[in-house]
C-alpha cells in the first residue's frame, strides 16, 4: 500500500496514522520535536527539524502524499517537500490559515461574516483599530496562535499598551469581540474530485481558551444547520481543498460568524470516532490518498470530553463507565496539556 507523510506528531498524527494502518497504508511522521505520541503507532518516524534539508528529502522521498496535522509548517520546508511530492490541503489553504489576516481578509472576500478586524504592527495601529473597531476588543498574534494563546482581551483602551507588549506581540490582528450566545464547528471534508461531506455541527465549549466539550447535535435550527454546512462547503471549494477541514462559528441572533480555519483534522471533530461511520481521521486519509469519501453520517448523539492535564485523575472512575476511551500515550502530565479524550453516547 501507499505511504502517507504526516508533518507533525501529535494526538492528530497519531490518530491520523491508526486511521490509515486500518485501511492498509502506511504512514512516515515527520516531527521536529521529541518522540512524538504519533511515534509508537507510525511506521516510521524521523524527528528531525524544519531546516534539515537532508532528512527533510529522504522523509519525502519515502511517501506517495504529504499531509500535516499542524498548519505552522515553515515555508522553507515546504517549498522543498512540494517539489517532492504532493502536498494535502495545499499551500493555498495553508498559507491562508497560517495568517489570521490573510484568513480573515479571505473569508470576507467570501461574502462570509467576521468579527470584524484590523491589522495591527504597533502602538499607533492599535490606538487607530481601537479607536474604529472599539471595547471590548481581543488582540491576537497574527501567527502561530492555538488554545487562546497570544491573546489578550482588551476591556478598555487603558489596556491597549499591556496587550501589545506582553501576550499578542506584533504582527497581531484587533478583533472586535462578538456577544455570542454559543459556538459551533463544522468538519468539512472535499475529495479529489471536488465531492464536499460535511458531519453535523457540534457545539463546543471551552475553558481557559481550551476546548472542553463539543456536544452533537448542536443547538441550531434548520436554517442555521444549513448555513453552518454551506459557509464550510463555500470555503472548500474556494480554496480548491482536499481533505479535512475545521471551520468555528459563533451563534448570533445576525447569523454564523467564522471565527478561524483550520486546515487538517480538528479536536471539534472527536466525537466522529464514536457517532458516525466514518470519523473525521479515515476520511481525510481517503481524500489525500485520492480515496472516494466515505459515509459520515452521524448515527448517535454524543458528547466528547478532552481529558487535559489532571483531568487524568479521573481515568480510574471513567474507564468503569460507558464511555470510550481515546489515549495518546504522552508519557508526561503538565497543565493544560490534552492527553486523551472520551466519547460518551448519549443516544443513538
Ligand atoms: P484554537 O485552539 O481553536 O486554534 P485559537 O488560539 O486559535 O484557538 P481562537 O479560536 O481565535 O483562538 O479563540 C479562542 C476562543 O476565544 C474562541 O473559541 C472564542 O471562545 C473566543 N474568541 C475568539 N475570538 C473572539 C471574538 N472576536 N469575540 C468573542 N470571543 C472570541
Ligand atoms: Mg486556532
Ligand atoms: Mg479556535
Amino acid at each position: 500500500g501507499a505511504t502517507i507523510g504526516i508533518l507533525g506528531g501529535g494526538q492528530l498524527g497519531r490518530m491520523l496514522s491508526v486511521a490509515a494502518a486500518r485501511l492498509g497504508l502506511r504512514t512516515h511522521i515527520f516531527e521536529p520535536g521529541a518522540m512524538p505520541p504519533a511515534g509508537d503507532v507510525a511506521h516510521k518516524v524521523t524527528t528531525a527539524s524544519y531546516d534539515d534539508s537532508v532528512a527533510l528529502t529522504a522523509f519525502g522521498q519515502s511517501v506517495d502524499v504529504i499531509t500535516y496535522e499542524f498548519e505552522n509548517i515553515p515555508t522553507s520546508a515546504l517549498d522543498l517537500l512540494e517539489t517532492l511530492r504532493p502536498i494535502h490541503p495545499g499551500r493555498t489553504a495553508l498559507a491562508t490559515s497560517q495568517d489570521r489576516l490573510t484568513e480573515k481578509t479571505f473569508l470576507q472576500g467570501l461574502g462570509l461574516q467576521t468579527a470584524p478586524f484590523a491589522d495591527v504592527s504597533d502602538m499607533d495601529t492599535l490606538t487607530a483599530a481601537l479607536s474604529e473597531i472599539g471595547a471590548p476588543a481581543i488582540l491576537k498574534t497574527r501567527r502561530m496562535g492555538y488554545d487562546g494563546k497570544g491573546q489578550a482581551r482588551i476591556m478598555a483602551a487603558d489596556d491597549a499598551a499591556s496587550a501589545l507588549t506582553d501576550i499578542a506581540r506584533a504582527p497581531a490582528i484587533l478583533e472586535g469581540f462578538i456577544n455570542f450566545s454559543h459556538e459551533v464547528s463544522v468538519i468539512g471534508a472535499r475529495g479529489p474530485d471536488g465531492s464536499v461531506a460535511c458531519y453535523d455541527p457540534g457545539e463546543n465549549v471551552h475553558e481557559a481558551g481550551i476546548l472542553r466539550t463539543t456536544t452533537v447535535p448542536a443547538r441550531l435550527n434548520p436554517t442555521q444547520r444549513t448555513d453552518a454546512v454551506l459557509i464550510a462547503a463555500r470555503i472548500l471549494n474556494a480554496l480548491d481543498y482536499v481533505g479535512v477541514m475545521g471551520v468555528e462559528l459563533f451563534v448570533t441572533p445576525q447569523g454564523l460568524i467564522v471565527n478561524e480555519i483550520a486546515p487538517r483534522v480538528h479536536n471539534s471533530g472527536h466525537w466522529t470516532q464514536n457517532g458516525c461511520a466514518i470519523d473525521q481521521f479515515e476520511q481525510h486519509i481517503r481524500a489525500v490518498a485520492g480515496w472516494p469519501l466515505g459515509d459520515g453520517s452521524r448515527h448517535a448523539d454524543v458528547v466528547m470530553e478532552n481529558l487535559i492535564g489532571d483531568d487524568m485523575d479521573r481515568l480510574p472512575a471513567l474507564a468503569k463507565t460507558d464511555v470510550s476511551l481515546h489515549l495518546y500515550g504522552k508519557a508526561e502530565v503538565k497543565p493544560g496539556r490534552k492527553m486523551g479524550h472520551v466519547n460518551r453516547i448519549v443516544k443513538s
